[in-house]
């Protein structure tokens, strides 16, 4: 059997033990005779797997009581949504924009605004320059009574990550799609938390909200009962039939991430495959990423060749060495190497080896 490093934003790469183990269990899952996939998400037994999911979580992120953990459905992109009609309240919400997803965060919340449920701030945007860099501080327009403040710490497509909290007043709601555990944060910190999970937590249709109970109480009325949180808190997120197989995925994930010594040590990993990465590109003259160096993200690597007429041929050559799905978002062009936490050191060492016997055949 051969399993290639594959590099792909999204739906991204999993650990191989968790597959395996996915398929050991795939006929017979706890002596039912049954899939996990194929029982009643009311049953003792995957009440108890939903529990212990939860638990494993909480754990791997230091979650307290006073915050609410959902499992949901609709990607992160349907919290785009639902963050406004459960939190906006007819008041104001504030936008930081740093690259293509909080964009479209803002874009979707100011359909809303259009409807006359509040108003939606735009903070400052670094689109002019190509988000490239965040907006400095002393440019952002804040509302001094914002509902709360949006922002997506990791650009999935632009590769500019924010490693710091922004320092704001109003309640803070985070994308946190291509990043969550991958490093320790505090969840304090934080209003909110939302990530789909199809990048660092286990495979696509199920999304992750984290939330401060006392924000619970604010939703329009205009919610869909699926979207309200307060609704799916007291209802287990099994107000609808939740996606079971992907919760089932996110499970074995979490127990993976914590045999592997949780948060701390895969973040570890994280930011040495990340800077063997940079340094390769940095260490070159036919490499480079435009991210100001202190945002440049630890999950999303984008890079340029020097002539991208070689991008073709940079692909097709990786594709037979191994390394998978390495072509760029279309909006950025060139190469983006997505190195989640199932993505191995070595096999971003085998990475960096490549590129530089590219280099020299090319350069
Ligand atoms: C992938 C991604 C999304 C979109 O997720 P869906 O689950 O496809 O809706 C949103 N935000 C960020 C930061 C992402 O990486």
């Amino acid at each position: 059997m051969t399993r290639f490093a594959n590099f792909c934003a999204g739906p991204a790469s999993m650990p191989t033990a968790v597959l395996e183990r996915a398929r050991d269990e795939m006929l017979n899952w706890q002596g039912l005779g049954a899939s996990v996939m194929e029982i009643s998400h009311r049953g003792s037994h995957y009440t108890q797997l939903a529990e212990q999911t939860e638990a494993n979580l909480r754990q791997l992120m230091n979650i307290s009581d006073d915050y609410a953990v959902l499992f949901l459905q609709g990607g992160a992109a349907l919290q785009f949504s639902a963050v406004v009609l459960n939190l906006l309240n007819n008041g104001t919400a504030d936008y930081l924009l740093t690259g293509a997803w909080s964009q479209k965060a803002y874009q979707e919340a100011k359909r809303y605004e259009t409807l006359g449920l509040g108003k939606i701030n735009l903070v400052a945007t670094g689109g002019e320059a190509g988000f490239v860099d965040v907006p400095d501080r002393s440019q952002w327009q804040l509302d001094d009574a914002a509902s709360y403040f949006h922002y997506c710490p990791n650009e999935t497509i632009h590769g500019v990550q924010m490693f710091q909290v922004p320092q704001v007043d109003a309640p803070i709601v985070a994308d946190m799609s291509s990043c969550i555990l991958s490093e320790p944060i505090d969840v304090n910190k934080f209003a909110m938390i939302y990530a789909g999970a199809q990048k660092n937590i286990g495979p696509a249709g199920l999304t992750l909200v984290i939330i401060r109970k006392d924000l619970l109480d604010r939703a329009s009325a205009y919610c869909p009962a699926v979207m309200n949180y307060q609704n799916q808190l007291d209802n287990g997120s099994m107000m609808n039939t939740p996606a079971t197989y992907a919760w089932y995925l996110a499970g074995l994930v979490f127990e993976w991430l914590l045999e592997q010594g949780g948060v701390e040590a895969i973040a570890k990993i994280n930011h040495a495959k990340a800077k063997t990465l940079y340094d390769a590109i940095d260490g070159s003259d036919f490499y480079s990423n435009k991210v100001n160096p202190a945002y440049r993200s630890i999950m999303n690597v984008p890079f340029q060749l020097a002539d991208d007429a070689l991008d073709k041929v940079f692909l097709a050559e990786s594709e037979q060495a191994g390394l998978l799905n390495l072509k760029g978002h279309r909006v950025v062009g060139g190469m983006r190497a997505s190195i989640y936490n199932a993505i191995t050191l070595e096999q971003v060492q085998a990475l960096t080896a490549f590129m530089a016997e590219f280099e020299r055949k090319y350069g």
